[in-house]
């Protein structure tokens, strides 16, 4: 992405976890471009072929506060990291009076992630592979993991243990694992280094809302939804660990959830 800010929307998000949405959404800023290029993205029209409108700080801070006066109950910034300037800059105009999400694919280094103590109260990363050989082929880096667990190390140190205000998050951070069609035993590596790294430090999300979606329907691993025994596979290994936090239902695997990138 060129130096200018680049947004594909800005509006209330509802299907985030329920500590994130709460009742009235979450203020969204869908920022076009992405630190990874998933063969499966579900929005890649603004990932990867940067479907965007060209604004500025000022313009999404004052978007953001009319949201927030509208009763949105958290600011979420959606992969922000190449635009990480720009997030602070928002957030030093705006002063928002509820909590700042980031929201990225766990793919960020974690120096740079430093530059952002203060300003996030809530980080809603990805982790996305256990194995390095899934992520080279899929998302085209061959050090997912290692960046990955960097990156969510740092956010743990930065937020601390979740703290709630009534039934939404405060501040914490909720690490999301997609299930993957023939690729259980990737997610369910997850969920084992991470229960055994942090337990009850953060929130685990796992999510079964795949569909095949642009390059990854003509792939012959990818080009199906996950089955009902996959899912209950994953979700017994969480069951099992010593993490806490949220699973998706299966029907969540609809195209009508992608929202439109209309601005
Ligand atoms: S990290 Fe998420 S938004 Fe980025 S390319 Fe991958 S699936 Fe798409």
């Amino acid at each position: 992405m060129p130096a200018d800010i680049y947004v594909s929307r800005i509006a209330p998000h509802f299907w985030e976890e329920p500590v994130i949405s709460g009742k009235n959404g979450t203020a969204a800023v869908f920022f076009t471009g992405c630190t990874l290029d998933c063969i499966y993205c579900q929005n890649s029209e603004i990932s990867q072929q940067n479907q965007g409108h060209k604004t500025t700080a000022e313009e999404i801070a004052r978007k953001l506060d009319k949201l927030i006066c509208s009763g949105c109950e958290t600011v979420s910034f959606i992969t922000p990291t190449h635009y990480i300037y720009a997030v602070q800059e928002v957030i030093r105009l705006l002063k928002p009076t509820v909590p700042v999400v980031f929201n990225t694919s766990g793919y960020e280094r974690a120096e740079v992630l430093r530059g952002l103590e203060g300003y996030v109260d809530i980080y809603l990363p990805d982790f996305k592979y256990a194995d390095n050989r899934l992520a080279q082929e899929y998302s085209g880096v061959g050090d997912y993991f290692e960046v990955a667990d960097k990156a969510i190390a740092e956010m743990v140190r930065q937020t601390g243990k979740p703290e709630y205000n009534g039934s939404v998050l405060k501040s914490g951070t909720v690490v999301r694992n997609l299930v993957l069609p023939n690729h259980t035993k990737n997610s369910i590596a997850v969920i084992e280094h991470l229960s055994e790294k942090y337990g009850d430090e953060i929130i685990f999300s796992l999510m079964g809302q795949y569909i095949p979606h642009g390059k990854a329907t003509a792939h012959p691993k990818l080009n199906r939804k996950i089955t009902k025994r996959e899912y209950q596979k994953v979700l017994t290994a969480f069951e099992n660990s010593r993490l806490d936090g949220f699973c998706q239902e299966l029907s969540s695997a609809d195209e009508k959830y992608i929202p439109n990138w209309d601005f």
